[in-house]
C-alpha cells in the first residue's frame, strides 16, 4: 500500500493534529513518537518532526539533530523498559528504499536473538579498488 497522499491528509499530521488517536510515548513542540499499529515487535515505536516534511532531504538541520536525539533517548528507553537484546533503527527515504508514507520518520524496532522477524539479507558483492575510485571520483 502507497500513502503519498498531501499535507492535509497525511496520516502521520493528522496522528499530530489528534484527528487519528494514537498510543503516544513522547511528545514535545517539535517531535512525536508513538507505538505503530502494525508493530514489527512489541514497542515498535514511530518517530517523527511534527511539521511536515517529505522525506529527510526536506528536514531542516536542526529539527533532525533534535529528532535523531529523541530517536536515541527513545530506543535505550525501550531497551531498559521491554528488556529487549538491541534494536534496528530504518528510516526510508522514497519508494524505491521503502517509504510508505511521504512524512519523514524513523522506525525503532526492537529485537531479540533470534526472533524471526527479519534479517537484513543485502547482497553483496567484493569490488575491485578502481571501482571505487571510479565511485569516488562522481562523489567528490
Ligand atoms: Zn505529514
Amino acid at each position: 500500500m502507497c500513502l503519498f497522499l498531501s499535507e492535509e491528509s497525511c496520516i502521520f499530521c493528522q496522528i499530530i493534529s489528534k484527528i487519528i488517536p494514537s498510543n503516544i510515548v513522547y511528545e514535545d513542540e517539535l517531535s512525536l513518537a508513538f507505538l505503530d499499529i502494525f508493530p514489527v515487535s512489541k514497542g515498535h515505536t514511530i518517530v517523527i518532526p511534527k511539521k511536515h516534511y517529505q522525506n529527510i532531504e526536506e528536514i531542516s538541520d536542526d529539527t533532525l539533530a533534535h529528532l535523531i536525539i529523541i530517536v536515541k533517548q527513545l530506543s535505550i528507553l525501550i531497551r531498559d523498559k521491554l528488556n529487549v537484546e538491541g534494536y534496528n533503527i530504518l528510516q526510508n527515504n522514497f519508494p524505491a528504499a521503502g517509504q510508505a508514507i511521504n512524512h519523514c520518520h524513523f522506525h525503532i524496532i526492537p529485537r531479540t536473538v533470534d526472533d524471526d522477524k527479519f534479517k537484513m539479507m543485502i547482497p553483496r558483492t567484493q569490488v575491485s579498488n578502481e571501482y571505487l575510485k571510479k565511485v569516488l571520483e562522481l562523489l567528490t
